[in-house]
């Protein structure tokens, strides 16, 4: 939780943007992974088999695609994992084999002709599925980038994240846009999107040198800003891996940004 430091009224979470601005990439997505990562962690090794812990997995189907994929690559924590993914295993067999005795194993031939039938249980079953809870660390990670939100638009002329901004590759598009949507238009956040503009500028620059370089009479060594703009680019559109959503089934824009996407819907199919 965001406490505020008494004698400047500052939060943590500037602190940690202060902090996020020294690594590379957006500095948000950078704290959102560290987040997500440290939450997963703690869970592993104080609340495996804690009863709460285990409902609320229950209820989301388990973590989301980022967050469980993200658990595996703790050192260590395949054990946990292992205990955590064992009873969601079971409970996803009991829902399943649940449904299955229900719905009828042949339509009739006028079902069949009309396609009726099984596509009524098992339909009504996936939307179930899709109204699941909330992945437990997502939630954490969403309130975290309503801090963050809050803390930049707050802070946004402040020396010391003005000049801690001013190291770092600045905000992916994404999360700038995020920022610019809550907060009333102020010189300050007008210098924000400055800054972020020139460095998205400089950013082409190097992109351009890397293409340029890359021709095959040019001998020319990269430079490290150059060898590393393709990725930078990549985040500054797309936001880092995995925080923001991908359009496959139909959302756009989803992961941590997309209100439509978490509801407090039992996963209980
Ligand atoms: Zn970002
Ligand atoms: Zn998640």
């Amino acid at each position: 939780m965001a406490e505020p430091d008494r004698a400047t009224g500052k939060f943590v979470a500037f602190y940690e943007l202060i902090e996020a601005c020294r690594q590379p990439g957006c500095p948000v997505c950078r704290r959102l992974t560290e987040g997500g990562r440290r939450h997963l962690d703690a869970m592993l090794y104080e609340q495996v088999t804690d009863p709460d812990t285990r409902r609320r997995l229950r209820a989301s189907w388990g973590f989301c695609n980022w967050h469980a994929w993200m658990l595996l690559e703790i050192p260590g924590a395949v054990s946990g994992a292992a205990i955590i993914y064992e009873d969601l295993t079971r409970v996803a067999i009991e829902r399943i084999g649940r449904l299955r005795r229900a719905a009828p194993a042949r339509a009739g031939w006028l079902a069949r002709l009309r396609r009726l039938g099984r596509p009524a249980a098992w339909s009504a079953a996936a939307r179930r599925r899709h109204g699941r809870a909330a992945c437990p660390v997502c939630l954490q990670c969403r309130e975290a980038e309503e801090r963050y939100a809050a803390a930049i638009l707050e802070f946004v002329d402040d020396r010391e994240l003005v000049r801690a901004y001013e190291v770092s590759h600045g905000l992916c598009a994404p999360h700038l846009l995020q920022v610019l949507e809550r907060g009333a238009p102020t010189p300050g956040l007008d210098a924000l999107v400055g800054r972020t503009l020139a460095k998205w500028a400089a950013l082409r620059r190097d992109l351009g040198g890397f293409v340029a370089k890359h021709e095959y009479r040019n001998r020319q060594p990269f430079t490290e800003a150059e060898a590393a703009s393709c990725a930078r680019a990549v985040e500054m559109l797309a936001g880092g891996r995995a925080v923001w959503g991908n359009a496959l089934h139909g959302a756009r824009d989803g992961g941590s940004g997309a209100p439509g996407e978490i509801t407090a819907a039992s996963g209980a199919a």
